[in-house]
């Protein structure tokens, strides 16, 4: 046998609020791969005194490893010319180190380094089409150290739509259930519920929640209270994850109301709320984070992402084809809009987010009012909807506006007002959040939405991840560099520098279901896909699926 590989994280100060410390000084230690309660004295030691010592970081809601992600790179040569990204110099025998590309939707390796370097350890990627789910692996397995998974497209898809007109409700959960487990997925997302099938058929897009779909009885209502049902049912880790109707649309903040009312009672995920949080009535702009806010803030059943939005460039992507067809239109820019098969779409344009258009600055000050107005930080949590609202390399600089006001008054100032009247951030927000706070919204309370209870604290048998950042006064350059960042219990950043690049784990499930779904699933594959169903399911996903344990 060989020996037990130990670290102590010696002399910092720890912000682990999973377990209510806030900045006491004391050791973390660490056994294979584990936090343990001790170690003896002559254990190796990391010197952490004088930094600050969190949990690795936990992304709920990013793009980074689909077919989507890469019809977007293929879109984005310029950014490849303009963010080429060198192998890092990695220690003997722990390569081979790989070079690849940066800008907005950066390559595999790219991405894991990337991640890493930013102490983020975990992420989910938060859209997958069932059918490009074997894509999603094969990236999956080239994008180092994080622990990772994603989330399954189920709002628009066509079997599912089918089962919901004829009122199967348990036959559609058994569906769900079956196809996370096919696919290697984790959690059920939906995106613009109904919509993107109304797209595809040529009726454009659903707009109501009680509006069905043209020729059959689904209603957005119908495929939300449907999948929301079916998760909880299943005792999901995540429930289901919602991307509502009207994404991004002036006057939207009714749609997202309506879509909570419907799901009051039901734990339910809204992700990258501020693109749902729009006021203003007759396509006029305005901010309704506050009554938004107040409904999460409401209801203990729910979270939420905020989806910052942060100035600079962007590429939008998503699967909700027919906004990216507005958004086509209002930019001019290049895009892709695809088909895909009998379960989702996908459209994707670059975009820059910029301080002097007003409706730029509205979504960045809508983000941040939802963070600020915010009562329970374990339930309202940051992304920018990488690569949606900004990279995921500027929640550093998100972090600062949160923890900073005077960084945030400056940079009000220099934005276009015109849209402001009636944001509680243009009357000012005087919250500042702690550092335990930002603990909470980057990695203990992901963990916790995401049912994952290895991570996102500093317990004894917590998943060895760990960042050590060097205090500095200015906070975006402390959370953009940390000093060490531990995967596993190994070191993968040291003194700044990435060192190790080893495989992560796959978060995955196969939640059980009655298996008489499956004679007519087949029939509906051989008469409708392009697929066949024996050789539908993903057959190696890496590693054994979590434990459902309710
Ligand atoms: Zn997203």
């Amino acid at each position: 046998m060989s020996p037990p590989e130990r670290l102590r994280i010696a002399g910092g100060a720890v912000h682990d609020p999973a377990n209510g410390v806030d900045g006491e000084v004391r050791d973390v230690c660490i056994e294979n791969g584990r936090i343990v309660e001790s170690l003896p004295p002559d254990a190796p030691r990391l010197d952490a005194r004088g930094m600050i010592v969190m949990p690795g970081g936990v992304d709920i809601h990013a793009h980074f490893a689909s077919s989507a992600c890469n019809h977007a790179r293929r879109v984005l040569p310029e950014e490849h010319a303009a963010d080429p990204v060198r192998a890092p110099a990695l220690l003997e025998g722990e390569g081979p180190p790989r070079s690849g590309t940066g800008g907005t939707v950066p390559s595999t390796f790219s991405t894991g380094y990337r991640y890493a370097g930013l102490g983020y350890t975990t992420a989910f990627d938060a859209a997958v089409a069932p059918l490009m789910a074997r894509h999603s692996h094969a990236e999956l397995d080239d994008t180092p150290i994080l622990d990772a998974g994603f989330f399954v497209l189920m709002g628009n898809d066509e079997y599912l739509l089918r089962l919901i007109d004829a009122g199967e409700r348990d036959r559609a959960r058994d569906y769900a259930a079956w196809l996370l487990g096919a696919t290697g997925g984790y959690a059920i997302k939906i995106v613009n519920p109904g919509g993107i099938e109304a797209w595809k058929a040529g009726q454009r897009n659903l707009t109501e929640l009680d509006q069905p779909l043209a020729g059959r009885r689904a209603t957005p209502r119908a495929i939300l209270e449907t999948l929301a049902d079916a998760a909880n049912a299943l005792r999901l880790p995540h429930p289901v994850h919602i991307h509502c109707n009207n994404l991004g649309r002036p006057g939207n903040a009714a749609t997202t109301l309506a879509t909570m009312d419907a799901l009051s009672g039901r734990r339910a995920h809204f992700t990258h709320l501020q693109f749902h949080a729009y006021g203003g009535e007759g396509g006029r702009w305005a901010s309704g984070a506050a009554a938004v806010i107040e409904r999460i803030n409401a209801h203990p059943e729910f979270s939420a992402d905020v989806g910052q939005v942060m100035f600079g460039p962007a590429t939008t992507l998503t699967a909700d084809g027919p906004v990216e067809y507005l958004l086509q239109a209002a930019s001019g820019r290049k895009w892709v809009n695809i088909d895909v098969e009998l379960e989702t779409g996908c459209g994707i344009v670059p975009f820059s987010y910029r301080e002097k258009i007003a409706v730029s600055t509205l979504q960045w000050a809508v983000g941040l009012e939802l963070f600020l107005l915010a009562k329970d930080p374990w339930r309202v949590v940051l992304s920018t909807d990488h690569p949606n609202g900004g990279s995921f390399l500027s929640y550093p600089a998100l972090i600062r506006l949160l923890m900073d006001r005077s960084a945030r008054d400056e940079a009000l100032k220099a934005a276009n007002p015109k849209l402001l009247a009636g944001s509680a951030l243009a009357d000012g927000l005087a919250r500042e959040y702690t550092l335990n706070e930002v603990a909470i919204v980057t990695r203990a309370g992901p963990a916790r939405l995401l049912g994952l209870r290895h991570k996102g604290h500093l317990g004894p048998g917590a998943d060895a991840d760990v960042t050590v950042y060097a205090r500095d006064p200015d906070i975006a350059k402390m959370f953009a560099t940390p000093r060490y960042v531990i995967k596993a219990g190994r070191l993968v950043v040291e003194e700044g520098q990435l060192r190790r690049a080893p495989r992560g784990s796959r978060l995955h499930l196969r939640p059980g279901y009655d298996p008489a779904v499956l004679r007519d699933l087949r029939r509906h594959f051989e008469a409708f896909s392009t697929v066949s169903f024996d050789n539908y399911a993903v057959r190696e996903v890496p590693g054994p699926p979590l434990e459902i344990t309710g």
